[in-house]
């Protein structure tokens, strides 16, 4: 039987809903919610995320500023914007969208944000928090896979959850909040698959949350029957015909799609329910930022 696609989207547009009622609720008490991004440079992804964060700020009525200094900027310049975004009351939330320029460090920048106003769990203060399992925000797309599975009613407790991609931002947060919940986690990383040994986990999964950047690197031979696959990956890939040749575009340029970690067509003949991609993990991280952004506006006002 075909697994059930859960359909991001439209959870993503309830959340919405009710994020627009929270955000008028403190327009009316006089507090702003507003979301401040800091790119240094023009990278081409962190410009992509740019454009949806001030899409979805539009939408939602939300203050939106955008902070993109030269990418010879000096490391101290960079710090100044922040700490001029931690003052400005317009801006409840600052994202800082990496990478940054070599000469740059990640952590002068993000030990340089109120941590009443790092919304995406960057710095080490709130890592240490969500540890802790006293979380002030959690990060968006892990945050995007709880709601997820919350959504579908799962029960935690005792879950086996196994987790693809130990990274800070995405891998390792995600099993800090299923262990949280009392699930019991397994992270599997590169080294995992290296020893041979990422079937062995996965297959013993009721949730396999795949975060590694990999095209088609979960089969359906690395899923047990019925689980809940969750799919955070995002993959550029040429489309290929039938005999495995690339499919061109009117300009005579390989054609291109975006896809998961996952072989989704495959899985979702063996899975019990999966989510796709695109339309999947990444329409809830949007409202995962912005619903961290309404919390600090909230907190930063005295509202909570
Ligand atoms: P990342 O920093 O590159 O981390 C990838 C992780 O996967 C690493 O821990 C890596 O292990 C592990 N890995 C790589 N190949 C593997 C393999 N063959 N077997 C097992 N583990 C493997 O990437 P990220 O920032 O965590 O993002 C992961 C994916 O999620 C990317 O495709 C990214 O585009 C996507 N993403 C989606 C959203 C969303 O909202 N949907 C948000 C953020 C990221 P090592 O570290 O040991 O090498």
């Amino acid at each position: 039987m075909s697994a059930k696609v859960i359909d991001c989207v439209a959870i993503a547009n309830e959340i919405k809903e009710e994020l627009k009622k929270e955000i008028e609720e403190c327009k009316a008490k006089g507090a702003t919610v507003g979301i401040a991004t800091l790119l240094v440079g023009d990278d081409f992804g962190a410009r992509m995320y740019r454009k949806q964060v001030e899409k979805f700020c539009e939408e939602m009525g939300v203050e939106y500023i955008n902070e993109n200094p030269p990418v010879d900027s000096s490391e101290e310049d960079v710090v100044n914007i922040v700490k001029s975004l931690n003052e400005n009351k317009k801006v409840s939330g600052i994202l800082p969208l990496r990478p940054f320029p070599e000469h740059i460090s990640d952590y002068a920048i993000i030990n340089s944000i109120d941590v009443n106003k790092d919304i995406d769990c960057f710095h080490p203060y709130n890592m240490g928090k969500l540890t802790l399992g006293e979380i002030t925000f959690a990060p968006a797309t892990p945050s995007a896979c709880i709601e997820i599975m919350e959504r579908e009613r799962l029960n935690f407790e005792g879950a086996e959850i196994v987790v693809v991609g130990h990274s800070n931002i995405v891998g390792k947060p995600i099993s800090l909040l299923c262990l949280n919940r009392n699930a019991t986690v397994t992270t599997t990383h590169i080294y995992t698959s290296m020893a041979g040994n990422l079937a062995k986990h996965t297959t013993g999964a009721d949730v396999l949350i795949v975060a590694a950047g990999k095209a088609g690197l979960i089969t359906p031979d690395l899923v047990k029957e019925g689980a809940f696959v969750i799919d955070v990956g995002i993959n550029r890939v040429k489309v290929l015909d039938e005999n495995g040749n690339p499919v061109l575009n009117e300009k005579g340029k390989p054609k291109t799609k975006t896809v998961g970690d996952v072989d989704f067509e495959a899985v979702k003949e063996k899975a019990g329910k999966i989510t796709p991609v695109p339309g999947g993990v990444g329409a809830i991280t949007n409202m995962m930022l912005m619903r961290n952004a309404v919390k600090a506006c909230k907190l930063q006002n005295g509202l909570l």
